[in-house]
């Protein structure tokens, strides 16, 4: 998201805003937020305002506030953590589970097929460092475009990765 895409969002609303972090903060991007001052870890406090879908001890459920189609809903674990490998296997389960049922409901509500993703590492286009799942709903043009670049292993480069990623399997 670009500064200026930043900034349009704060013209609209207050919620639309990210809770007056805007304001607060000028234009400080998102990302570069810490754990002190994680965005979602706010929201899961009740600390910034959210449309919210489901709540329980370990997850919560809400509206994307700037959404790829309607209904785009976010799920995020309550305990702060930037990568999925890095929280608790409580945490984990409650996830999935959570995601689940979301997941469910939003194809119920709304009659459509749907994506999930989870982004980690800006590379990977992270913008908010805490863990967070996104389901979005398909049913149309609208919602999340993909077009895979299909690409061909050289000769034993696949064996080579396969090594290399089974090496660095931890349990
Ligand atoms: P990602 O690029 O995977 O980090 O996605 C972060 C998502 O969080 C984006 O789709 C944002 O629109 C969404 N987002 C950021 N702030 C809020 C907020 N205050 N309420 C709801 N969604 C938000
Ligand atoms: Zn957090």
């Amino acid at each position: 998201m670009t500064d200026d895409c930043i900034q349009q969002k704060s013209k609209t609303s207050k919620i639309k805003d990210f809770g007056g972090l805007l304001e607060t903060e000028g234009l400080k991007k998102i990302s570069e937020h810490t754990k002190e001052d994680c965005i979602f870890c706010k929201i899961a406090k009740g600390d910034i305002p959210c449309n919210k879908v489901y709540e329980d001890d370990k997850t919560l459920a809400f509206l994307d506030i700037s959404p790829v189609s309607k209904g785009h809903t976010l799920v995020i674990p309550k305990e702060h953590a930037e990568k999925i490998y890095e929280l608790s296997d409580e945490s984990s389960e409650a996830l999935a589970k959570t995601l689940k049922k979301i997941s469910k409901a939003v194809e119920k509500a709304l009659g459509c097929d749907f994506n999930v993703l989870n982004n980690n590492g800006e590379k990977a286009g992270q913008l908010v460092k805490h863990v967070h799942f996104h389901i979005i709903p398909k049913q149309d043009d609208t919602g999340f475009e993909y077009n895979w670049d299909s690409k061909k292993y050289e000769e034993d480069e696949d064996k080579e990765i396969l090594e290399k990623i089974k090496t660095n399997l931890q349990f």
